[in-house]
C-alpha cells in the first residue's frame, strides 16, 4: 500500500518511488492520474485499474500476481489507499489468504490536517465523508453532537457549504473548527475560528469554497452539551403547557428526553420567576 502525495508533488518519500519502480505492476485508482506522477519520478512500471467496484477479475488477476511470487503497488488518486479510497476488499482478500501487506507510508489529508489545526490530537476521530443527503447527515451528525474527542471529515467543495449548516444545526456554534483547503497546494489556506465564523469565512469570499477540504472540528463539551438540552427541555416545556398542566408537560419532556424532572421543575419554576 504505497501512499502518494495530496497535492505536492515533492512529498512522495524516496522509499514509495523505489517500492514503485522494483514491483512487477501497480494498481491504481485512476491510471491516467497515477502515470502523470510515474512520469514525473521517471517510473515506468506497468499500470493497471483497480477500485472498490472493479469486478472480481481485478480483484483476482491482482491475487494470481501476488500468488505467483509477484510484487503488486496498490496507490490511490492521491494520499493513502484505503482512507476514504479503494483497497479495503483486496487487503482484505490478500490477509484471508496469508499473503504479506505492507503499508509504505506518507501523506494522508486527515493527518495533515490534524497537523496544525490546534485542535485536541490525543485522542480523535475520523468520520471520513458524511452522507450526501441531508436526511442521513443529519442523523449522522445527531449521533456526533456529544462526541467529545476532536472530528475529522472530508469534503468536497460543492458540499462545503451545506456541510457547515448541517454541522451549525446540531452543533454549538461557538465549537472551534480548522478548514483545511487545498493542503499542499499553491493555493492553500487555513481558517481557525467557531462554527459561526467558518460560515461566514466561507460565504465572505467565493474562492474559500473551492478546492479540497479537510474539516477538523473540537469535541463537544459535556457541560455546554447537558446546558443546552435542558435549554431545549425549557422551550418544550413552556410549549407543552399550552396543552397540559406543567407537572405533566416537565414529567413528559424529562421522560422523552431523559432528563432529570426535579432539575427541569426547578429551572421552569425558576425561569417563571
Ligand atoms: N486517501 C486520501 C488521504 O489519504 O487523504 C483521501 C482521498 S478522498 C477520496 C479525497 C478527499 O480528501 C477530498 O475530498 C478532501 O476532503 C481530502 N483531501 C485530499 N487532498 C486534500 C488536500 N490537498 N487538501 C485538503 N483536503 C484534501
Amino acid at each position: 500500500m504505497v501512499a502518494t502525495p495530496i497535492g505536492n508533488l515533492a512529498d512522495m518519500s524516496l522509499r514509495a518511488v523505489e517500492v514503485l519502480k522494483q514491483v512487477e505492476l501497480i494498481a491504481a485508482e485512476d491510471t491516467r492520474q497515477t502515470q502523470k506522477l510515474l512520469n514525473h519520478y521517471g517510473i515506468t512500471t506497468r499500470v493497471i485499474a483497480y477500485h472498490d467496484f472493479s469486478d472480481q477479475s481485478a480483484s483476482q488477476r491482482i491475487l494470481q500476481k501476488l500468488n505467483q511470487g509477484e510484487s503488486v503497488a496498490l496507490v490511490s488518486d492521491a494520499g493513502t489507499p484505503l482512507i476514504s479510497d479503494p483497497g479495503y476488499g483486496l487487503v482484505a482478500a490478500a490477509r484471508s489468504h496469508g499473503m504479506n501487506v505492507i503499508p509504505i507510508p506518507g501523506p494522508s489529508a486527515l493527518i495533515a490536517a490534524l497537523s496544525v489545526a490546534g485542535l485536541p490530537t490525543d485522542r480523535f476521530i475520523f468520520e471520513g465523508f458524511l452522507p450526501a443527503k441531508a436526511g442521513a447527515r443529519d442523523k449522522r451528525l445527531m449521533a456526533l453532537a456529544t462526541e467529545q474527542r476532536t472530528t475529522i471529515f472530508y469534503e468536497a467543495p460543492h458540499r462545503i457549504n451545506a456541510m457547515l449548516e448541517s454541522c451549525a444545526s446540531h452543533f454549538e456554534s461557538s465549537r472551534q473548527v480548522f478548514l483545511g483547503r487545498e493542503l499542499t497546494k499553491k493555493f492553500e489556506q487555513h481558517f481557525c475560528g467557531t462554527l459561526a465564523m467558518a460560515q461566514a469565512w466561507l460565504n465572505e469570499d467565493e474562492n474559500h469554497m473551492k478546492g479540497e477540504f479537510v474539516v477538523v472540528i473540537a469535541g463537544g463539551d459535556e457541560t455546554a452539551w447537558q446546558e443546552a438540552r435542558l435549554e431545549k427541555a425549557e422551550d418544550l416545556v413552556a410549549e407543552l403547557r399550552q396543552e397540559m398542566s406543567m407537572k405533566k408537560a416537565v414529567a413528559f419532556i424529562s421522560t422523552f428526553l431523559g432528563l432529570s424532572k426535579n432539575e427541569l421543575y426547578r429551572r421552569v419554576l425558576e425561569r417563571d420567576q
